[in-house]
């Protein structure tokens, strides 16, 4: 008898190295106000609008995976707060809250944050993740090509005001803010947020040469710890993800680093991505997936297929990520952006 999820199969989904799925990222927009020069090209070609899944779609997209043991969901994007409907999949998505779900949570590059803050807060969102480059105005237009610094910060300040706990997410660029990181990390942790750098990843054609962006992120931490005394976090604080994280003596707070080029960090992966147009992809750094879209509105019964869609996905979950960043001009291992993909 199926419970109120229209629960009829709720075996976890363990992939053949024994790891259990429990993370979902869910993007539902490859679109995006900002232009970041990591992520996206200056000119992108977004998807036709119906080639997205509906909310509806998305929504029992969610179901399906909750009641095969996800536990956390991320919605991302594209900049998931530009999609139309966002208020009505946040409510839905934030009833499956202590019925299978733990945890709804989402990516932002906050520039309409102080418009969605307490809608997050009103449907069980408790912490979300702000990317966020630049506390330089100049800088932060540069690397989004458009974006406007004081909206990003008009949105934070409104976020941490409604009670949600924020962690910002920075990308490290060996030309455009190496030299301003101490300084973001110092503003993170005065206003109680974690930080966290990521590497330069190679996905898809931004029009930049990654090999100008890149920055190892073991050589930053060396530079700073020039500056402060870090310790490694211990073991219970860490979790199935890809950061590794230390604590900062001087200022009090937590960094991160997400190093996917100097360090593989697939042994304890527990996510999956789904992206926009519904195709789930076992992990970021590979091309393999299964089209869900189709199934959804190919098939009479979309909750069984669904669920066969996920057994067959669970074996194409790799074991390991291939991510290299090796010559100037090589073209990026993947070609599909990470906005397309849901980062
Ligand atoms: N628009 C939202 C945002 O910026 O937070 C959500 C989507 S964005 C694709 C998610 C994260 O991916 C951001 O933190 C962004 O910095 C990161 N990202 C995008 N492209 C990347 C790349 N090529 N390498 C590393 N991180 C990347
Ligand atoms: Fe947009 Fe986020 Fe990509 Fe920047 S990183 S272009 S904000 S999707």
């Amino acid at each position: 008898m199926p419970d109120d999820l229209g629960r009829t199969n709720s075996k976890p989904l363990v992939d053949q190295f024994g790891r259990q799925v429990t993370y979902l990222r869910l993007s539902v927009t490859d679109r995006c106000d900002l232009r970041c020069t990591y992520c996206m090209a200056e000119r992108m070609q977004f998807l036709p609008k119906q080639e997205l899944l509906t909310i509806e779609e998305l929504d029992q997209v969610a179901a399906a995976f909750i009641r095969r043991g996800v536990q956390k969901i991320r919605i991302t994007g594209g900049e998931p707060l530009v999609r139309r409907g966002m208020p009505e999949l946040i409510e839905r998505l934030g009833g499956y809250l202590g019925r299978g779900l733990e945890e709804l949570t989402l990516t932002t590059n906050g520039t309409l944050l102080d418009k969605f803050a307490d809608l997050l807060v009103e449907n069980g969102v408790k912490r979300i993740n702000v990317s966020l480059d630049s506390l330089d105005p100049q800088g932060f237009e540069r690397i989004t090509r458009r974006g406007k610094l004081d909206k990003v910060l008009a949105g934070i300040d409104a976020a941490l005001e409604a009670g949600l706990k924020i962690k910002i997410n920075t990308v490290a660029m060996k030309h455009d803010n190496l030299s301003e990181l101490p300084a973001m990390i110092e503003w993170a942790h005065g206003k109680g947020m974690d930080l966290t750098l990521i590497e330069v990843m190679p996905l898809g054609d931004t029009g930049e040469d990654r090999i100008d962006q890149y920055i190892p992120l073991p050589m930053v931490r060396d530079q700073l710890e020039t500056r402060w005394h870090m310790q490694d976090a211990h073991v219970s604080e860490m979790n199935a993800g890809p950061s590794r994280y230390v604590h900062i003596r001087e200022t009090g707070g937590k960094l991160g680093f997400i190093t996917p080029l100097t360090n593989n960090f697939c042994a304890g992966c527990n996510r999956v991505r789904v992206t926009c147009t519904g195709r789930i992809y076992m992990c970021l750094g590979q091309d393999d997936h299964i089209d869900l879209r189709a199934a959804i509105r190919d098939s009479e019964d979309s909750a069984q297929a669904l669920d066969s869609c996920l057994d067959r996905a669970l074996l194409k979950k790799p074991e390991r990520h291939e991510f290299n960043i090796k010559n100037r001009g090589e073209a990026p291992a993947l070609p599909r952006h990470m906005s397309v993909t849901g980062g």
